[in-house]
């Protein structure tokens, strides 16, 4: 392609809509363009990165025997409302976009697939000897993102391979996963991204265990925790450590005692001159079930840990057929306004008891639950003599005990968030590292959740009816793309992976008004591209400072300039990522690129 003839705009200043570096480089090196929030133009010189990431996901699911296909994007409520998902999706979490067609029938756009392919399943697989099969499409997604952010990291349509696997039993389904574990390890060493495999939370859907692949930026939005073995990684929502141990409490006497000012955990450890490890800190919750029902729950966790939000909810939903309930819609900590709707007085924020009275709670109140939720986190059922609040804002007690003070909650959970420090606990002598990470993949063990709600059964040698075992697992084939920038530029610009540049090669013109230099760098051009290497040629009449600036912005990982060293018969290679720059001669451009495309694919 001749920039003489492409859409090619680069800007020289960082778009004030962008925030991270890869999602400003995108913009500035004219790969995107933002048409609403969430919502992108993909450039030609994106879509053959997308394409490139895409062949390579292709060949890695093809070479598991996965097959092709395409699922409709437009898909009917009912199917939704088969599987129980279509009020969370479209009320609760509000992702799916949904409307109503001429019919007045009501249909949602895919923010994922697993109805639309359990359906196809109910229909065309009957016996065991259909199975396994595994079947994968890559697509755009639609998803209506409370924080859209970040270019394509978090858009709301976007591209996404997602493959779903159906088997007789649990075995066979986890040597698929396995074999999806490889296949996902393969694409990112292929696309030439350093990465983590961790443990993910399988949150409410419940199987037998979830792995994301993460790939490690500084501007990823998870949190992983591993330890430097290598023996063990998670993400911060799933992860689990041996928690610090508890100092000894000081406070020998159960005792009310002024605290002015304390309503933090460190203002009041500070005023006591005691640990955070002899405080239990009482958090509020909220929380939304999917029967209407609002429950407020007080969480009882020591000092120096904090809540984990997602093992939090966990929790909820297994406590949620106490509420005549199945699934949680929302959690969230009552703000002023949510408090507003139940309270009966301000409640004690910073001073809040464990036995934090129920007549706080408006009695009679459609749809709220009157008392409390107590619960206990592992870290503080067992503390002595402890500090917590009294109540009554400007004073905590001392020297608490369970049950003697305080009613012990009836439920011990444990909720507590790991912490990078902590001791492992495979091996206590290893501590936990964090570091961010981007997730670009996510690969699951359903089990029979959808195949059970849709009806989706096959017949076993024995003649006996079964659900369907179920896999799924995506790869987020646009935010990857972003990815590989958020983790491969300098100041100059992106520096793209060889698997995954949009070109491989630029042949520059310094000077397009000289005929030696034109000529030279078209015979390089037609050379190039004869011999399988993707090659630029910019031919534009601008001056060679901006065609060298242009072409580091954009990323191409070799640069040909077609100047000076002409005379002794040669021309400038550069490779973008290190800037080294030698002279070749003409004749040697071909082979020694060919040479250096290949080591890198082949690494
Ligand atoms: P996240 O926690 O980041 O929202 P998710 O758990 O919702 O991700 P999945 O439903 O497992 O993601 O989707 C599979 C993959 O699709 C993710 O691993 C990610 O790479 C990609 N993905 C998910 N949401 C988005 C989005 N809004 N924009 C771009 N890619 C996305
Ligand atoms: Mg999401």
């Amino acid at each position: 392609m001749r920039l003489s003839q492409m859409l090619f705009v680069t800007l020289r200043e960082d778009p004030a809509e962008a925030e991270i570096p890869s999602h400003k480089l995108l913009l500035r090196a004219g790969y995107i363009r933002r048409i609403a929030s969430g919502v992108y133009a993909y450039l030609p010189l994106l879509l053959r990165v997308l394409n490139k990431v895409s062949a390579i996901v292709r060949e890695e699911m093809n070479a598991t025997g996965a097959q092709e296909c395409l699922l409709p994007q437009l898909q009917p409520a009912d199917l939704w409302q088969e599987s129980g998902r279509w009020d969370t999706y479209t009320k609760a979490e509000g992702i799916m976009f949904s409307l109503v067609d001429r019919r007045e029938q009501k249909m949602g756009l895919g923010p994922t697939h697993e109805e639309v392919i359990t359906a196809v399943a109910r229909e065309m697989i009957r016996s065991y000897r259909q199975l396994p099969l595994h079947l994968y499409q890559i697509q755009t997604k639609f998803r209506d993102e409370i924080r859209p952010r970040f270019g394509l990291m978090r858009g709301r349509e976007f591209i996404m391979k997602d493959g779903y696997s159906f088997h007789t039993d649990a075995e066979s389904l986890k040597q698929t996963y396995d074999e999806m574990y490889r296949a996902y390890s393969t694409i990112l060493r292929r696309c030439g991204l350093a990465f983590r495999a961790v443990e993910a939370d399988s949150g409410a859907i419940g199987g037998s265990g979830s792995t994301e692949f993460m790939v490690l930026a500084d501007a990823g939005e998870d949190e992983v925790l591993y330890t430097e073995d290598g023996q063990y990684a998670a993400n911060v929502e799933k992860a689990v450590s041996q928690p610090p141990e508890a100092v000894a409490s000081p406070f020998t006497t159960f005792e009310t005692l002024e605290t002015p000012n304390t309503p933090t955990i460190q203002t009041l450890a500070d005023f006591l001159n005691c640990s955070p490890t002899q405080i239990v800190k009482n958090v509020l919750y909220q929380v939304a079930y999917d029967n209407g029902k609002t429950v407020l729950v007080l969480v009882s966790i020591r000092g120096d840990q904090d809540v984990n939000e997602v093992k939090l909810q966990n929790e909820l939903v297994k406590l949620a057929p106490q509420y005549g309930a199945t699934a949680v819609l929302a959690l969230m900590v009552p703000d002023g306004e949510a408090q507003a709707k139940w309270a009966t007085k301000p409640l004690p924020l910073g001073y809040m008891a464990p036995n934090l009275g129920d007549d706080y709670i408006q009695a009679g109140l459609a749809g709220i639950e009157p008392k409390f939720l107590r619960l206990v986190d592992e870290t503080a059922v067992d503390l002595t003599h402890f500090v917590t609040g009294s109540n009554q804002s400007g004073y905590h007690t001392v020297g608490g005990n369970w049950n003697r003070d305080f009613p012990k909650p009836k439920i011990t959970v444990d909720v507590r968030k790991a912490q990078a420090g902590d001791r492992a606990l495979h091996d206590p002598s290893q501590t936990l590292q964090t570091a961010r990470g981007i997730e670009i993949g996510h690969i699951f063990q359903l089990g029979t959740k959808y195949s059970t709600a849709l009806g989706a059964t096959y017949t076993n040698e024995a003649g006996e009816e079964n659900p369907l075992v179920m896999g799924c697992y995506g790869v987020g084939v646009s935010r990857l793309a972003q990815a590989a920038v958020e983790q491969s530029y300098d100041k100059d610009g992106i520096v793209w992976p060889i698997a995954i540049a949009p070109y491989q090669a630029i042949v520059v013109v310094p000077n397009i008004g000289d005929a030696t230099q034109m000529a030279a760098a078209e015979q390089l051009y037609q050379d190039l591209n004869a011999a399988g290497i993707e090659t630029l040629l910019d031919d534009r009449d601008e001056r060679a400072g901006v065609k060298f600036k242009d072409s580091e912005l954009i990323g191409i990982p070799f640069r040909i300039v077609t100047g000076r060293s002409l005379k002794e018969g040669k021309v400038e290679v550069v490779k973008r990522a290190t800037k080294a720059s030698q002279d070749l001669a003409l004749a040697d451009v071909v082979p020694t690129l060919q040479g250096w495309i290949h080591e890198a694919l082949t690494q």
